[in-house]
């Protein structure tokens, strides 16, 4: 017998049932492995090489699963797309039926030996690889999965006590404030963290819904001070990426809620995106759209630790951008914080008569400043909103540091090892 047919592999799979669709892993993925339709997140087992860069990201563990399987007989990209739970793994005697005379001791993963910032220079410019997976050294414990399909508890119900817009009457872009109150059962969250929303009903294939994840908008002691309650800061999706009409399953729902209904709530998630605590450490937010939820989140926590007389001072910088000024989130309250708190740039790519202008175009503005602050181990980064700022943002942070005569590479492995650069693009 060839070789080839008896080799047994570690397919890598991911565990639909518990898969939020959050599409972290393939967009962390630095080989392309993953990818998914409107059902199913999946691994190709072709491509992935197994250098584990996508488990500590995933929200929900669903990612780290394993199976050994013989490898012509691995289950294919389309298999996978149609599964609703994740096929039992086969039992040794299953396994030398299928590949008789296999080592299945070769099957063991092998970790690569290359950190996943190593790469050609020639490799297209990958952002995604610069992302911390570990959080500040000084940021507090996060609880995660308290509820969900890895925990005992499957859901906690959440009441709307809150449900306001943040962005001017507009129809393209029709943002909610949603306050959530938990009641007397314990929901502990930090800035940066999410949580999942599961939308009552079923998809058209008569399966629940997944759960839609959102970015906690307040601070940790609730969105008012010492109640046990969050916000979020939710778009509403009247159109796909393409610019189709569509309506977004969990945003309109979210949308619609009305103070007193319930809602079904999983999480919380994230460990790494979290802030930095310690005394005079700099944050850096650089957001669009309801990306500013989680700076929201860590301004709103400093601002109330200044109010306090325990802010040990550590500076606030945020770049903000959104088409038009009526479509940014509270832009309102965002003008009342004092300057000597926080440094505010805010770009706007759609006002008539004003050239466009990106978050990127702000940063390269204030290059002096925020080389400074990359070259100080207490500053922390923070880039959250759409996909498809990331990669410019990411860029723009390398002119920066390289326009300063700062080593980006070196740099960049500290900034990710130290958990100094967060991206979370949706
Ligand atoms: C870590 C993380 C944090 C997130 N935080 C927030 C947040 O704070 N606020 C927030 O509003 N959203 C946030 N999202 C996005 C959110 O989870 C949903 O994806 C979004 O609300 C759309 O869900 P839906 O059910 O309305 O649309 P779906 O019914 O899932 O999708 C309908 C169609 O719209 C497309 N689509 C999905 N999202 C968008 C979008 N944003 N713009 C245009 N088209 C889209 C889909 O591809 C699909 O074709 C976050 C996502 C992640 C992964
Ligand atoms: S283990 Fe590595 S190659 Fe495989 S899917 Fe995860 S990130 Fe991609
Ligand atoms: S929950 Fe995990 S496996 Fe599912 S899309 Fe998110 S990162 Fe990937």
């Amino acid at each position: 017998m060839d070789m080839a047919e008896i080799q047994v592999i570690k397919q890598h799979l991911i565990d639909p049932e518990i898969c939020i669709r959050c599409n972290t892993c393939e967009a962390t993925c630095p080989v392309g492995a993953i990818t998914h339709d409107s059902r199913n997140y999946v691994v190709d087992a072709d491509k992935c090489n197994l250098c584990m860069a996508c488990i500590a990201p995933c929200p929900t563990g669903s990612i780290d699963n394993w199976r050994d399987m013989p490898k012509l007989r691995a289950y294919s990209i389309e298999e996978q797309l149609t599964w609703d739970t994740l096929p039992e793994a086969l039992s040794p005697e299953q396994l030398a039926d299928l590949a008789p005379g296999a080592d299945l001791q070769t099957a063991a993963p092998e970790l690569p030996a290359a950190s996943p910032l190593s790469g050609t220079a020639e490799e297209a410019f990958n952002s995604a690889r610069y992302g911390a997976t570990v959080p500040p050294w000084s940021a507090a414990h996060a609880y995660t999965n308290l509820y969900g399909a890895k925990s005992a508890q499957k859901t906690i119900t959440a009441t709307v006590t809150g449900n306001v817009r943040v962005t001017e009457v507009g129809r393209e872009y029709d943002t909610h404030h949603i306050v959530l109150d938990f009641g007397t059962t314990p929901f502990p969250v930090l800035e940066g963290q999410s949580i999942g929303i599961v939308p009552p009903g079923t998809d058209a294939g008569g399966r629940p819904h997944h759960a839609r994840q959102y970015s906690i908008a307040s601070a940790r002691n609730g969105e008012r001070p010492g109640y046990n309650n969050l916000s979020l800061t939710i778009k509403r999706v009247l159109q796909d990426h393409d610019g189709n009409p569509v309506r977004g399953v969990g945003s309109n729902y979210m949308c619609d809620l009305k103070v007193g209904d319930k809602v079904e709530v999983i999480g919380p998630f994230g460990a790494s995106f979290l802030m930095p605590n310690h005394p005079r450490s700099n944050i850096v937010m650089i957001c669009t759209g309801t990306g500013s939820a989680p700076m929201r989140a860590m301004t709103e926590w400093r601002r109330r630790l200044r109010k306090a007389g325990k802010f040990d001072g550590g500076k606030l910088m945020l770049f903000f951008g959104a088409r038009s000024k009526e479509e940014l989130p509270y832009f309102g309250p965002l003008q009342n914080l004092p300057k000597d708190f926080i440094d505010i740039n805010l770009a706007f790519s759609r006002t008539p008569g004003q050239p466009k202008r990106y978050v990127q175009d702000l940063m390269r503005e204030r290059a002096a400043d925020l080389a400074a602050l990359l070259a100080s181990p207490d500053t922390y980064f923070y880039v959250c909103g759409l996909k498809s700022m990331e990669e410019g943002v990411v860029l723009a942070l390398r002119e920066v540091a390289q326009q300063a005569g700062l080593h980006w590479e070196a740099l960049a492995e500290g900034l990710k090892r130290d958990g100094r650069l967060h991206l979370e693009t949706y």
